[in-house]
C-alpha cells in the first residue's frame, strides 16, 4: 500500500503546509485510492500526483471541521467536469446532512453529480475499496472518527491522545498521528507530543507520522521528535512534510 500525505497543515496556514488530507493506494484488486479528509488545499496537492482525479471517487472524512473537508465540493466539481459524477462519502454521524446541506448551497453540482454516504460510527467495519477499514471515535469537539486500513495504517483525524488509540493501532506500521501544537501551549481536544508518546508508549508501531502541525510547531521538528521519545514511544517518528510518502 502506498500512502501519500498530500496536506500535513491545520486551521490556520503556513507557506508549506496545505490542510488535512491522505491518499492511499494499493487496494487489493483493480481498486480506486481512498482520500481520507479534503481541506484547503488537498485539490491543489492532488495534481501533483499521477492519480487522476477520475479515479478519486472514495472519500473518508473524519469529521466535519472545515480544515479536513473545505475542498470536498471542489473535489467533486472538479471529477463532474472530467467526466466523473459519481462520488462516495464515508464520515460520521451527520455526513449525510453536511452534504446534502452543500450540495444544496450549490445547485449546478447538485444536478449534475450522484454523492453517495455512508455513515459510520464507533466500532464500525467495513470493506472499501478492497480494504478492510476499521473506525475508532476521538476525542476532539466533533465527532471524530479515526480509521485503520488492513490493520497496517491509521489516520487519527483530530484528537486528545488517549489510550484507546493505543490499542486501535497496535501492530501496525504506519500511524499518522494529529500533533497540532507543542509542549508548552495548552491544547484542549488536541495532541501535544509528549503526551502522545506516553499513550503510545506500548504501541508497537512502526512508523509515526505527526501531521496537522499549527504554526507554533514550525522550524521545531528536532525538538518535537525528542519529546515523543521522551514520552516513551518506542517505534520511528517522522514530522509530515506536504507529498511525503511511505510504502507499507
Ligand atoms: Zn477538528
Ligand atoms: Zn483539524
Amino acid at each position: 500500500m502506498r500512502v501519500t500525505v498530500l496536506g500535513s497543515g491545520s486551521a490556520i496556514p503556513v507557506p508549506e503546509r496545505a490542510q488535512n488530507g491522505v491518499l492511499l493506494e494499493g487496494g487489493k484488486g483493480d481498486k480506486s485510492p481512498i482520500l481520507i479528509d479534503c481541506g484547503s488545499g488537498v485539490l491543489h496537492k492532488l495534481a501533483h500526483l499521477s492519480v487522476g482525479l477520475e479515479k478519486i471517487r472514495t472519500i473518508f472524512l473524519t469529521h466535519h471541521h472545515l480544515d479536513h473537508m473545505s475542498d470536498l465540493l471542489p473535489l467533486i466539481t472538479a471529477r463532474w467536469l472530467l467526466g466523473h459524477t459519481q462520488t462516495h462519502v464515508y464520515g460520521p454521524e451527520g455526513t449525510e446532512k453536511l452534504i446534502k446541506n452543500l450540495l444544496d448551497l450549490y445547485e449546478y453540482v447538485k444536478q449534475h453529480t450522484a454523492v453517495h454516504v455512508t455513515e459510520l460510527r464507533d466500532g464500525s467495519v467495513i470493506e472499501v475499496e478492497g480494504m478492510k477499514v476499521g473506525c475508532l471515535q476521538t476525542v476532539h469537539s466533533a465527532q471524530n472518527l479515526a480509521y485503520k486500513f488492513e490493520n497496517k495504517v491509521v489516520i487519527s483525524g483530530d484528537t486528545e491522545p488517549f489510550e484507546k488509540m493505543s490499542e486501535f493501532s497496535n501492530g501496525c506500521k504506519l500511524l499518522i498521528h494529529e500533533c497540532s501544537f507543542p509542549d508548552e501551549f495548552k491544547a484542549s481536544k488536541h495532541t501535544t507530543p509528549a503526551k502522545l508518546g506516553e499513550v503510545l508508549r506500548s504501541c508497537d508501531v512502526e512508523t509515526l507520522v505527526l501531521t496537522h502541525l499549527y504554526p507554533q510547531m514550525e522550524g521545531k521538528e528536532g525538538e518535537i521528535i525528542e519529546s515523543v521519545r521522551r514520552g516513551g514511544f518506542k517505534g520511528r517518528v517522522i514530522v509530515a512534510k506536504d507529498l511525503a510518502r511511505f510504502e507499507v
